[in-house]
């Protein structure tokens, strides 16, 4: 079969992969580069390179078995990173470490009268979460949970609704209207036994590394980059797919798969005719620009060093946004922050923009809409915002499930799969 896939993110790269050996591909890739959401920024700061991925960047060796496994099969090298997250109030000036893991953030605990009242918020908000996360509840958003726990004003707006919402990287003003399911995913499935904390994967060299080495492997596979798909119109007779680049190239094949986010493939389908209940299932799909500024201004960390974190979420009033400690291993200034409104980063190595999808209750009835329409014509989605809560596993995910729709003899599929 001829097959088409659109977008080099995890999910077109894997899809490919698991396509490859039995088929002659086509991948198209409107920007310059291949990964999508997974892009490194190369900075060098005294002398020292550092690998600064700007959009995905850590994955979970707990609940990731499809991309663990990936990387075990395509010996993709990666590194371990010790999660922590410091908290800080701009506006109270109160700052709280997680967890309390080194003797100075236990001790800390006791010393500043909001710290432990804060932790234990912290520990009863994960727990009445454990039931909805493990029953998969998406209906019900964070304003509603908060509602429910009967939590006070200052609990939610001096503490809970800034933390999750530079957690998440969600706009501030509808993170209530977000479901607690995905703001709260991660943290349950990694909440720290005793007083330690969790390490997750990061990629050696980048997550450029690991997208390069899954293009390497590809045989059958021709990758266009830097030439968008910009139409397309499958024949009902024919039962073919024809599909238009940006350059004005023309193809057809039997099956089309398109891994760009929902807000791309409404614009490439825009003129597309006979798939109107296509148009409806992915026009539910909202999302929000996220714009990660790569540079070096410590004024986006807490004020006293010694509070570093890999994570650090500070809270300004009108929004609270995360920054990344890129240099915590090699304790240089180097940092990947959400900016916002009124930001004005000094000594910036780099810009990158991401639109990302609104996860209210309405993202997961989507995803079941987008289910029913899946094949229409020979034209499927993956990526992933059509699985779960859309991070690397689920883009992952969504190409196994492509390719179970498409192609469930592939052996690599039974491989990953097994
Ligand atoms: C800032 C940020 C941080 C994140 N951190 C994490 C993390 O730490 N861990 C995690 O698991 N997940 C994280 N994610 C989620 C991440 O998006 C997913 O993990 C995953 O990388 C998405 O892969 P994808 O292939 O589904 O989509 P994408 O990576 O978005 O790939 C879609 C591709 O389609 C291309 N495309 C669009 N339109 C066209 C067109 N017309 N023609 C051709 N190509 C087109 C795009 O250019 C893009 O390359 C993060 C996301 C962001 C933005």
């Amino acid at each position: 079969m001829k097959i088409g896939i659109v977008g080099s993110g995890g999910a077109g790269m894997c899809t490919a992969w698991l396509l490859d050996q039995g088929h002659e591909i086509t991948l198209f890739e409107k920007k310059d580069y291949l990964g999508g959401n997974t892009h490194t920024v190369e900075v060098e700061v005294n002398g020292i390179l550092h690998y600064v991925d700007d959009g995905a960047n850590w994955f979970s060796p707990k609940i990731y078995p499809l991309f663990n496994r990936l990387l075990e099969l395509q010996q993709i090298p990666f590194e371990w990173v010790p999660m922590s997250m410091t908290y800080y109030n701009t506006l109270t000036g109160n700052v709280n470490c997680m967890p309390p893991s080194t003797p100075r953030r236990f001790m800390q605990m006791f010393t500043k009268a909001h710290r432990l009242p804060e932790l234990l918020l912290m520990n009863k908000v994960i727990n009445a979460s454990q039931k909805i996360v493990d029953n998969h509840e998406t209906e019900l958003t964070l304003g509603q949970f908060m509602d429910k726990l009967n939590l006070s004003d200052k609990q939610r707006n001096d503490f809970l609704k800034p933390l999750l919402s530079g957690v998440w990287g969600s706009p501030f003003d509808q993170t209530e209207d977000f479901s607690i399911y995905p703001l709260m995913k991660y943290l349950v499935y990694h909440k720290p036994s005793g007083l330690s904390g969790f390490e997750w994967k990061v990629m050696k060299g980048g997550v450029k590394q690991y997208i390069q080495l899954m293009a390497d492997s590809l045989k059958n596979t021709e990758i266009l980059v830097k030439d968008g798909v910009k139409h397309v119109q499958p024949n009902s007779e024919t039962r073919k797919v024809s599909v238009t680049s940006e350059s004005g190239k023309t193809f057809e094949f039997d099956k089309l798969i398109i891994t760009a986010g929902a807000r791309d493939a409404q614009m490439i389908l825009e003129e597309t005719n006979g798939i109107d209940e296509v148009k409806k299932a992915l026009n539910r799909f909202e999302y929000y620009l996220a714009t990660v500024c790569t540079h070096s201004d410590t004024r986006f960390m807490p004020p006293n060093r010694k509070d570093w974190s890999v994570v650090n979420v500070l809270h300004k009033g009108k929004h609270a946004d995360a920054t990344i400690w890129d240099g915590w291993n090699t304790n240089q200034d180097v940092f990947d922050s959400y900016i916002n409104e009124g930001d004005d980063p000094k000594h910036v190595h780099h810009v990158s923009e991401w639109w990302l999808p609104c996860e209210t209750p309405d993202f997961f009835r989507a995803q079941k809409e987008l289910e029913k329409v899946q094949g229409t014509q020979n034209i499927y989605f993956g990526g992933d915002y059509t699985q779960d809560i859309g991070s690397h596993e689920n883009a992952i995910e969504s190409a196994v499930e492509s390719c179970k729709r498409i192609w469930p003899k592939s052996e690599r599929l039974a491989l990953l799969t097994s």
